[in-house]
């Protein structure tokens, strides 16, 4: 399998030493695939979008096997930051429009909002306890001159028919319970909430168990090859045979499995530190007291949110490497920043931090749907680090298709992604688009604690 980045970032041995991972008990063990095997649909990956592809096909009756090469929630979908909300393309909406036209975009923009239900609706259906915070999120104008751009989007998302937010000025943050000496107002959307990720993604997997899915845990495909009419997925220690193969892996994805993905995706890292609790007073020094999820307006954005057991949780992205050293670096990264846009709490140590891979297009649009001449291949990823709401929507949606319900996919979700430009060179426009961004952000000064 070729992978982008070091192997640090792929072993499946070690959980990382997530916040998540220590509030959750010691997880089911399953089984990994031994010998040869059948089923009418196979899933590679068992994340938040490979389990919903799961669920949705055995409960329609069809036989279901999901290979996981570590345990289910051990990507992204049990490290994310836990907001379900709108995103997951890497372009606003003004250049949507351009590219795909209004009406591909008000369906996207329908898509989004129905994810974010769609998460709901599971946590209702499947009975999930994960720890659901209040409605809404807020981006948060990182300098002045970010309001007026901030407002222009929300009015042009509004015009294609998303949810209205309200703009708010900086010195209407502190009664919204989000002020902060770096934030100059900011907009508030009403969709969305958060939620603990591994809960959600454990909770999946228990469900898709009941429904009779087959999950197999330390179970790396290394070989996707076609095989009498359908696929044959190659494992360390069996294979399987299915009609339809369907690949979820994101970011975690090999270049080679299938050919078709080399130089599609490009990986990239999310990291995110955990303080320890905080007080009541803690929080009001800040003036950042609110549940609601929040992130800045910064190209290379910071997300950020109150847990419920009182702990702050503060994501960036940035991190080049996922090696030791670079990690290590990247931790005091996160902390420097976390600590310029909250100087308040500089004494509130870190109890965790932790990163993971997110996964960007060519297209810089997520995808879903048959892979191009590969009769019985399917794929879903690219949700640009905001995966939870659409991984969940469209991985169901995929689901429902392959049982043989008509597609129900925006459009823009259906077209292949585009391949990069010098796709070897990847990680270096990725860290040359790095650089652009921090350039254009400005430079990110510690403000006083008061
Ligand atoms: C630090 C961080 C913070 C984030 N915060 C948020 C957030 O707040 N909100 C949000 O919406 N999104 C967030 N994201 C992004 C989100 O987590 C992902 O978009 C989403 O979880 C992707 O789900 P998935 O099922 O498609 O992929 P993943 O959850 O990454 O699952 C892919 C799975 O495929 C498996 N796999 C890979 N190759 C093979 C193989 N050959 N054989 C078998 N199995 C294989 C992997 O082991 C992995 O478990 C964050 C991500 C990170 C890393």
């Amino acid at each position: 399998m070729r992978r982008l980045y070091e192997p640090d970032a792929y072993d499946a041995s070690r959980w990382p030493d997530s916040h998540w991972a220590a509030t959750v008990p010691p997880p089911a063990a399953d089984a990994p695939l031994v010998g040869a095997a059948r089923a009418e649909v196979a899933v590679i990956g068992a994340g938040i979008t490979g389990l919903s592809v799961a669920l949705a096909l055995a409960e329609r009756g069809a036989s279901v096997a999901v290979l996981e090469a570590a345990a289910p929630g051990w990507g992204a979908s049990g490290r994310a930051g836990g907001f379900a909300c709108v995103g997951s393309a890497a372009l606003d909406e003004a250049a949507l429009a351009r590219r795909f036209g209004e009406g591909e975009t008000r369906a996207f923009l329908r898509f989004q909002e129905a994810a974010v239900a769609a998460v709901e609706a599971a946590l209702d259906r499947y009975r999930i306890a994960a720890d659901r915070g209040p409605d809404g999120e807020a981006c948060l104008a990182h300098r002045p001159g970010a309001l007026p751009a901030l407002a222009e989007r929300a009015a042009i998302r509004a015009r294609l028919g998303a949810a209205r937010a309200r703009v708010l000025r900086r010195d209407e943050l502190a009664e919204a319970g989000l002020a902060g000496p770096q934030f100059h107002g900011g907009v508030l959307g009403p969709v969305g909430f958060a939620l603990h990720p591994l809960k959600y993604s454990l909770g999946l997997a228990t469900a898709a168990r009941a429904a009779g899915v087959r999950l197999h845990a330390a179970s790396p495909v290394t070989a996707l090859a076609p095989d009498g009419g359908g696929w044959r997925l190659t494992t360390p220690g069996g294979s399987l045979q299915a009609r339809h193969a369907v690949v979820a892996t994101n970011g975690y994805a090999a270049e080679d499995l299938p050919d078709w993905l080399a130089g599609r995706t490009l990986p990239a890292l999310s990291s995110i530190l955990v303080t320890r609790p905080l007080t009541p007073a803690e929080r009001a020094a800040q003036g950042f007291t609110a549940a609601t999820m929040a992130y800045d307006s910064r190209r290379l954005l910071h997300y950020f949110r109150h847990l419920p057991c009182g702990r702050f949780l503060f994501g960036t992205r940035g991190g080049l490497s996922a090696a030791a050293a670079a990690q290590a670096r990247m931790a005091a990264r996160v902390r420097t920043e976390f600590e310029a846009l909250f100087p308040a709490w500089a004494g509130a140590a870190t109890e965790r931090v932790w990163s993971g891979l997110v996964c960007l297009t060519g297209s810089l649009t997520p995808f879903a749907g048959p892979v191009p001449g590969a009769p019985g291949l399917w794929a879903a990823f690219g949700w640009h680090g905001n995966g939870i709401a659409p991984g969940t929507r469209a991985g169901a949606r995929l689901g429902a298709e392959i049982a043989g319900d008509a597609p129900a996919l925006p459009g823009l979700m259906r077209r292949p992604p585009a391949c990069f430009p010098l796709p070897r060179l990847r990680r270096l426009l990725l860290a040359l688009a790095y650089a652009g961004a921090r350039l254009a952000d400005g430079r990110l000064r510690r403000s006083p604690a008061r």
